[in-house]
């Protein structure tokens, strides 16, 4: 079983957080997400702007890892109260 691979940052695409059961954004997982990875690219994102990544247990952290290297990441919170937070 080859490691997890991670692409690119998607620019649109991921799921977004109030759709229920989300699905982690590793590539070829289809577990359902608990974590919703945060994350920002100031390159192409205003600094309010907040993109996420749904993420199952075992991709939290090799997900964090690859956005964080990047110095995209600004914090990991339970998928339920990163939709939560949304009106
Ligand atoms: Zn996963």
């Amino acid at each position: 079983m080859p490691s997890a691979e991670v692409g690119p940052p998607p620019d649109e695409v991921g799921p977004p957080p109030d759709e229920g059961s989300a699905r982690c954004s590793a590539k070829g997982c289809t577990a359902d997400a608990v974590w919703a990875l945060r994350w920002n690219n100031p390159k192409l994102h205003t600094p309010e702007r907040l993109k996420v990544w749904a993420a199952c247990d075992d991709h939290r952290r090799h997900l964090s890892d690859f956005l964080a290297a990047r110095g995209f990441l600004r914090d990991v919170v339970p998928l339920r109260d990163a939709a939560g937070s949304r009106s």
